[in-house]
């Protein structure tokens, strides 16, 4: 079990669930990082003790310094700054919260400072997979998943033997607008979509589901994760987000994880693994749910989460250019810049445009798909860079 651990993303949705668990369980916290949000920090870091608080503002980060002045507590800044963090003396495991493929240069300089590491930033996997598997390989640190459906199956595949897993069953709520045609989302606004039927989240990932990318992203970290194809991933909608998520066995056996819905639940088991401890997390009755139900995804009105499987398929960078692609979209739709259709057009369109087939996956190369992907789209729309 996890004796002390830095969060970065501290005050993000995950991050704040993190430290809901650490401080139920007495886990230390030697560091904590954010890109601005100081109050907040200021307040983690009064109650939490860390050696170093990180801010990727540096303007934020000056602030932050001034505050903490009657503090031990180390104020770093930017990008520099948070990358120490990953790597913070005295910390065994990194809980990576940060969104977006902003936190793949943190998961790596967590896995090469040796280590373990609790996933819940995603878009590592999906940027970075490869290069991020192989620093995990060579460095014989342990990956834990803290994204719902991973750490379900994660938890599903205790004691399986590794030849019995047939594939895998990723269940979806299917966002804001499950059920609605294309005809329909077209005037559908920012406030709709970020009302997420069963999960209280940060904006991006909200707005991700409500367009099924997340789903998408999600096939693509368990095939990482669980070293699965596109083929042996099942996607289910499955409103009700009691099941989250399932395998099926050779025998055809089909083991599920379930419990409310409440992320303290898989971000307590990648902290505590192997051990199962108390959590405050409301017991589920299911005579109260009664009925679960399942269907089908709509992919052809929710085409992201095709076009995540087939860039999955394809390999290489292409899902680190529909990662950024989308990034960029959902940064321009929350600005008001574009309609939330657009975002699957230009997930669509960024990955039919891409031409590097044949790059290799060096960090150097993600980055710089990843860079001019989400460049193109912002300029052509005005977005900040
Ligand atoms: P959030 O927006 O609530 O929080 C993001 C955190 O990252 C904040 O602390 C923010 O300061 C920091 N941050 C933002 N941009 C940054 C940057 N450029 N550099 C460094 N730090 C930055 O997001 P969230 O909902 O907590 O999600 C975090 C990650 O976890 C995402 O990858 C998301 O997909 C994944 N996830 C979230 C949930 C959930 O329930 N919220 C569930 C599963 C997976
Ligand atoms: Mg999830």
């Amino acid at each position: 079990m996890t004796q002390a651990i830095a969060v970065l993303g501290s005050t993000g949705s995950i991050g704040v669930q993190t430290l809901d668990v650490a401080r139920m369980h007495n886990i230390k916290v030697v560091a904590l990082t954010a890109q601005r949000s100081i109050r907040l920090l200021e307040q983690q870091a009064r109650e939490f003790q860390p050696v170093m608080v990180a801010v990727g503002d540096k303007d934020a980060a000056a602030e932050l310094k001034i505050a903490l002045a009657d503090t031990d507590i180390q104020v770093l800044a930017g990008q520099e700054g948070i990358l120490e963090a990953a790597h913070c003396q005295g910390a065994d495991t990194v809980v990576n919260a940060i969104v977006g493929v902003a936190g793949l240069l943190p998961t790596l300089e967590a896995v090469n400072a040796g280590k373990n590491l609790a996933l819940a930033n995603k878009e590592t996997l999906v940027a970075g997979g490869e290069v991020v598997k192989s620093a995990v390989r060579q460095k014989g640190v342990a990956l834990y998943p803290v994204d719902s459906e991973h750490s379900a199956i994660f938890q599903c595949l205790q004691g399986c033997p590794e030849q019995a897993l047939e594939k895998v069953i990723l269940t979806a709520s299917g966002g804001s607008f499950y059920g609605k045609r294309r005809e329909e989302l077209e005037k559908v606004t920012v406030q709709q979509a970020l009302k997420h039927p069963n999960w209280s989240m940060g904006a991006k990932i909200t707005i991700d589901s409500a367009t099924l990318m997340n789903k998408g992203l999600e096939v693509i970290e368990a095939s990482w994760l669980f070293e699965v194809p596109d083929e042996k991933i099942d996607v289910l909608i499955h409103r009700e987000s009691i099941i989250h998520s399932m395998i099926q066995l050779k025998d055809h056996s089909i083991i599920a994880q379930l419990g409310t819905a409440d992320m303290r639940i898989p971000i307590q088991y990648a902290l505590t693994y192997p051990e199962r401890l108390a959590s405050p997390v409301k017991e589920l009755d299911l005579s109260q749910i009664a009925t679960l139900t399942f269907a089908k995804p709509d992919t052809d009105t929710f085409a992201c989460l095709r076009i995540c499987r087939e860039a999955l398929r394809r390999g290489g960078l292409y899902p680190t250019v529909a990662n950024a692609a989308n990034e960029a979209a959902v940064q321009l739709f929350l600005e008001g810049k574009i309609s939330f259709l657009q975002i699957t057009d230009l997930v669509g369109e960024a990955a039919a445009a891409f031409s590097g087939a044949s790059c290799s996956m060096t960090l150097d190369n993600i980055l710089s798909a990843d860079r001019e992907t989400r460049q193109r789209i912002l300029h052509q729309y005005g977005g900040d860079d």
